[in-house]
């Protein structure tokens, strides 16, 4: 068997999703405090927990939101829109430090890109923008087929329509049954690959929706991106540097508990990276050119 083409589910599949959130999101926390908003850390934490619960992951206006809720004699004296923009800017901050692919992802990615004939792509769910961009944080587009990146915002065909799959393919000339999708979702990725006829692959890394069901069983189930590169030297015959010895799991941290709730909508692959919300404030703390924020 051989495959002529490799798709990847982008959030909590190229990286940690939620990690990546929680750790922003507590840097932002951080920021309002220290330019004076008088709270407790946990607290805040908490509020805006259950801000992005309430108003969806892709909501661009989370910290707003936030400062609503709280009474005004918290922040007394502070103009709200350099609390905001902290938040913000540390949101932003922590893109440049924390947005990192799982390393064995990245490495897998690199050596699968040095096969110019085959298609390397990513067919994701999200608002088109914001998962552009984290391709271009995780450092990955360079390894991407620049014609096989399918976001559903931008096709108008969201998980889990199987179209959403058979566009890419259709698109691309390939045949189902010699491509692969990698995801961590069963519903929303490999229920949809599997109906099209792909070869499925399922990423169990723990994370928030490693107790999710589906309909079907994936063709195959990895643990990280080694055990992917060790079923595509041997039964897809791809030539790719053999897969580094396991390291030790037992100790390894636990994945950061995620801050979204079981009521997060079921369009959302993970929770987004926010846009600036006052548009101003953050853009002056933001050296980037106003396209790539
Ligand atoms: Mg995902």
């Amino acid at each position: 068997m051989s495959l002529d083409a490799i798709f990847f589910d982008v959030d909590d599949t190229l990286f940690s999703t939620s990690e990546f959130a929680e750790k922003a999101r507590h840097n932002s926390c951080v920021a309002m405090i220290e330019v004076g908003l008088k709270l407790e850390l946990a607290d805040l934490m908490s509020e805006l927990s259950e801000v992005v619960s309430e108003f969806t992951s892709n909501y661009d206006h989370h910290f707003d939101q936030l400062l609503r809720r709280i009474p005004r004699r918290h922040y007394k004296g502070v103009n709200p829109a350099i609390l905001v923009a902290s938040a913000v800017k540390a949101y932003h901050d922590t893109k440049a430090s924390e947005l990192q692919p799982y390393p064995d992802a990245f490495d897998l990615l690199r050596d699968l890109s040095r096969h110019e004939g085959l298609v390397r792509g990513v067919i994701s769910s999200g608002l088109t923008i914001k998962q552009a961009e984290k391709l271009l944080w995780l450092g990955v587009y360079r390894f991407l087929t620049p014609t096989a990146i399918y976001i559903s915002e931008q096709i108008g065909i969201n998980k889990p329509n199987v179209k959403l799959f058979r566009r890419a393919c259709s698109d691309l000339n390939l045949k189902p049954p010699r491509t692969m999708y990698v995801g961590d979702r069963l519903a929303r990725d490999i229920d949809p690959a599997n109906a099209l006829g792909m070869v499925t692959v399922h990423l169990k890394r723990g994370g928030r929706h490693a107790t999710e069901r589906g309909e079907t069983a994936p063709t195959y189930t990895i643990g990280d991106f080694e055990e992917l590169r060790e079923i595509m030297i041997r039964d897809f015959e791809l030539e790719l540097p053999p897969p580094r010895p396991r390291a030790p799991v037992e100790g390894a941290p636990a994945p950061a508990p995620s801050a979204e709730g079981a009521d997060e909508p079921a369009d959302a692959d993970g929770p987004d990276v926010e846009a600036p919300s006052l548009e101003g404030a953050a853009r002056s703390a933001d050296p980037r050119p106003a396209g790539e924020r």
